[in-house]
């Protein structure tokens, strides 16, 4: 039995949909065949008032063991560093999170709000929001640098917004059956078997991508979202074209782009007119290029690409 304790900070509950939503596999899959027990979730927790703050308690003090600590959204600071913007239980979020980090065998951060802040910690972060391990690219977060879980791991992060559900239910069946050890987590402490390809690997619109076909409206079926919409397809990591959302697409082959949102940087637009879908260029190159891509070999390279563009590069694809 893995005892699981789900917990949200400054959240949309996002992640909760996404987790709920679970297919390979289900939420009733981790109980009836991993053997989670959800200790308690936001949604799904029976426990309420009184008997919740005791069971908080007891897991604080070693009476019931939490093997998984899970925490959703933000670590919320304000007003003046005290929490008090986020009470839960009868005191702030952010002191049950501290005395829960101590004892939890692991810690999962789900979303990019309990990962590097998200949204939520955007300038000027009245909200005084952090990730529980990172704020934005900065190491840190709320729980330091040095922080390891009881089982000598750092946070676990499944960043995302939402996360993709497969991401947060596969992870806890890997530390449920004893497998986390196989898993390697990168730089940013993301399980690299679902963050070391780019969200491009798998989309349909490589092609066009590839000979500069592009597409200046969201939903079509044929260009790619880069030249024009802004797509953060070749510069972010995710499995989203390979792990496809609910079994069936990904944003970016439905024709939206993809906006980067599993990285620390997210959310990367300003709210200025014009800067939200629309890429960046300099005299008409895009400001920022896929990695490893120089700005001058890029001119040159499309020139090249769409004088040798066979017909077909121009075609529509069957719109999954
Ligand atoms: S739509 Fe985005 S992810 Fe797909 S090929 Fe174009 S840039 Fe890459
Ligand atoms: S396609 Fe991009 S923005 Fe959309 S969920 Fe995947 S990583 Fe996030």
């Amino acid at each position: 039995m893995t005892n699981v304790l789900w917990l949200q900070g400054g959240a949309c509950s996002g992640n909760t949909m996404s987790f709920l939503n679970a297919e390979e596999p289900t939420v009733c899959d981790l109980i009836s065949d991993f053997g989670i027990n959800l200790l308690w979730h936001p949604s799904l927790g029976l426990e309420l008032g009184e008997n919740l703050q005791g069971m908080l308690w007891n897991c604080v003090l070693g009476k019931i063991p939490v093997d998984i600590l899970v925490f959703e959204g933000t670590v919320v600071n304000a007003p003046n560093g005290t929490g008090e913007w986020n009470r839960f239980a009868h005191r702030p979020m952010k002191n049950w999170v501290s005395d829960l980090a101590k004892v939890a065998k692991y810690v999962v951060a789900v979303g990019d709000c309990a990962t590097w802040g998200g949204i939520p910690a955007m300038d000027p972060n009245p909200s005084q929001s952090q990730g529980l391990q990172f704020l934005k690219r900065q190491k840190g977060g709320f729980l330091g640098v040095d922080y390891r879980s009881k089982a000598g791991l750092p946070v676990i992060n499944i960043p995302g917004c939402p996360a993709h559900p497969d991401w947060i239910t596969q992870i806890l069946v890997a530390i449920a059956t004893g497998r986390i050890g196989d898993i390697t987590l990168d730089e940013f402490h993301r399980p690299q078997t679902f963050f070391k390809t780019f969200t491009q690997t798998g989309c349909t619109r490589n092609i066009h991508f590839a000979y500069k076909a592009t597409t200046a409206e969201f939903g079509q079926r044929k260009g790619c979202l880069f030249y024009d919409l802004g797509c953060r397809g070749p510069m972010t990591h995710s499995s989203c074209n390979r792990i496809l959302w609910n079994r069936v697409s990904s944003k970016t082959r439905a024709g939206m782009p993809c906006l980067g949102c599993t990285e620390p940087e997210f959310p990367f637009f300003d709210l200025k007119p014009g800067t939200v879908f629309k890429t960046q260029t300099v005299m008409g190159v895009p400001k920022e290029l896929p990695p490893g891509v120089k700005q001058k070999d890029y001119a040159l390279l499309t020139l090249v690409a769409k004088d040798t563009a066979p017909t077909w590069a121009d075609e529509d694809f069957f719109l999954v």
